[in-house]
């Protein structure tokens, strides 16, 4: 029996009418370091986006389903472009700024980006790859920059703020099917190559949905998020988009992700939320522990992208008054897989094991974990397996290339759909997820399982640890053993070895305890601030953590 319903497709346009018109007056402010922040309101981010969509369009020759990348920060311009292109139905393309240049060269020219939007302070960056990008045919410099360094190049250049001026502000958004590609972003290689993760309007428009949740990042109307993740973070983990939704109020850092420029702003602009990984906010703990500012307008900051330390959410409760919430997610899931919002009433000390583990699924994420023996493990918060997830904002496939079959590689997806995340972990009956690693980063020692993140967050919790990053080495008598890495904290003494064993012992089994261990000014990190194992385990291999 058919449904009585109306069809509406769920578009990223929609979001963006509903979002000027009905919280026209919300506000997107940009931090410019010492200088004025500027600040701009969503119903003039409609008008703005409507103009760029115009110029993409009648002057750049922009058609549906072609690639427009950004090469931005966040900024109130690269909120214009999330809107515009895929409104006007072609693709957004958000480049990571951090990649190696031949990793940015590749993708661009796998994604077959016909224009580029970049920051006038990014002019440096891609005019070394310019060269080497074919299907580039203009670029369009946002912002102050010397353009001289383009000169020469094949491609077309415009300036933005002149690009837009007199052209209307109003577009007549076309109905695109709400299953055509929005977004794309390339996951960021932790792991491998880079792959093409492509977002439909209905994906995102659903995810967005469900970051508004209060099970998940709870925004309302009367709130200011600080994404200090970047836009090319897997969509900024959806904060664009949700606060259009519902007319959060914006606050966007720009460049200055720099510890003192953020606790500035926080101070300054007083958000009530932010989200990021756990580097930056190691950077602004230490940051405030030197030269304190007020952050206590935060009421919650949503940390994921790899495992919070618990002690991280301690001395957020502590010496801050901020509730961490911590996330789990991934390019392929949008990104919001699980939330750790504990169960209602509890006391802080029973709320602690929910609120360090990865979290709870959504409606919208079924799990599974995928055990070693071929079945499905129980969610009995012991049994560990490969957690493997679907549902409507979760990748089916990667991006193939232009023109080519979207690729399914066999250890990304079950031959029934499902995504592989990589991820091992645990799941309670409550539907709690507990990561225990990467399925590349377990130290397989002796036929024994050793988690590199409880030793690492073992290891954070002392008190003269900045950073700890284990990785699994080889090992003659074992197969792999761990090496823990070590950051001592600035201006403490250097701890022993030998001290950070008997800490561990306190919480973690004999056998697990390192004999290797090393200490270095900072943890190698990936494009996307996550500790990066490949760099470790390769210094290991050329003796140089000795
Ligand atoms: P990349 O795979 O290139 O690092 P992603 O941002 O997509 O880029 O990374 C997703 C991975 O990050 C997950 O598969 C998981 O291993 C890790 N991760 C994300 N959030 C968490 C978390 N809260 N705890 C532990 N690991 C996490």
């Amino acid at each position: 029996m058919q449904s009585t319903m109306q069809d509406v497709p769920l578009t990223i346009s929609r979001i963006l009418r509903h979002g000027t018109r009905v919280h026209g007056t919300s506000r997107i402010t940009t931090w410019a370091g010492e200088g004025e922040p500027h600040r701009t309101t969503f119903h003039e981010t409609g008008a703005r986006a409507a103009q760029l969509a115009h110029a993409l369009r009648d002057e750049l020759g922009v058609r549906p389903d072609d690639r427009v990348a950004t090469l931005m920060w966040n900024n109130h311009q690269h909120v214009d472009a999330y809107f515009a292109i895929p409104s006007m139905g072609a693709v957004l393309h958000t480049l990571n700024l951090r990649l190696p240049p031949e990793q940015l060269v590749w993708i661009v020219n796998h994604a077959a980006d016909r224009v580029i939007l970049v920051d006038g302070t990014l002019l440096p960056l891609l005019a070394g790859l310019l060269p080497r990008l074919a299907p580039v045919e203009h670029i369009v410099v946002v912002g102050p920059g010397d353009a001289s360094v383009l000169e020469g190049c094949a491609a077309r250049v415009h300036d933005y703020d002149q690009l837009l001026a007199d052209r209307p502000t109003s577009y007549d958004w076309p109905e695109v099917d709400e299953r055509s590609a929005a977004a794309m972003c390339y996951t960021s290689g932790t792991t491998g190559d880079p792959k093409g993760v492509v977002f439909s309007h209905r994906s995102v428009y659903l995810h967005s949905m469900q970051v508004n949740m209060t099970e998940s990042m709870g925004l309302t109307s009367g709130d200011t998020t600080l994404p200090v993740v970047p836009m090319f973070h897997v969509n900024a983990w959806g904060l664009p988009h949700a606060a259009f939704m519902t007319g959060v109020n914006l606050l966007m850092p720009d460049r200055f992700l720099q510890p003192g420029p953020l606790a500035d702003m926080i101070a300054a602009e007083r958000p009530t939320h932010s989200a990021a990984v756990p580097v930056i906010w190691q950077g602004l703990l230490a940051e405030l522990a030197e030269r304190p500012r007020d952050i206590s307008s935060l009421r919650t900051v949503t940390i994921g992208g790899s495992a919070c330390p618990p002690a991280m959410i301690e001395a957020f409760d502590e010496l801050h008054g901020v509730r961490v919430c911590h996330a789990w997610g991934m390019t392929e899931t949008s990104p919001l897989g699980t939330v750790a919002h504990p169960p209602g009433g509890l006391t802080a000390e029973e709320e602690w094991p929910y609120r360090i583990s990865q979290g709870r699924f959504p409606a919208g994420v079924e799990a599974r974990l995928a055990a070693p023996d071929g079945g499905f493990a129980p969610w009995d918060g012991t049994s560990a397996g490969e957690l493997e997830v679907r549902g409507p904002w979760i990748a089916a496939a990667y991006f193939g290339g232009a023109g080519e079959e979207p690729l399914r590689p066999e250890d990304k997806f079950s031959p029934d759909g499902w995504l592989r995340t990589g991820d091992v972990g645990v799941i309670t009956p409550e539907g709690y997820l507990t990561l225990t690693d990467r399925a590349k980063d377990v130290i397989k020692s002796g036929g024994e399982w050793i988690s590199s993140v409880e030793l690492e967050n073992a290891l954070m919790a002392h008190e003269s640890v900045l950073e700890a990053a284990v990785v699994a080495v080889p090992d003659e008598k074992w197969g792999e053993r761990p090496l823990a890495v070590v950051v001592p904290k600035e201006g403490e003494e250097p701890v022993g070895y030998e001290e950070l064993c008997g800490f561990l012992g306190k919480t973690v089994a004999r056998w697990q305890l390192p004999e290797r261990w090393a200490s270095v000014e900072a943890v190698p990190k990936t494009s996307v601030g996550k500790f990066d194992k490949k760099v470790l385990r390769a210094q290991y291999a050329a003796g140089e953590l000795e």
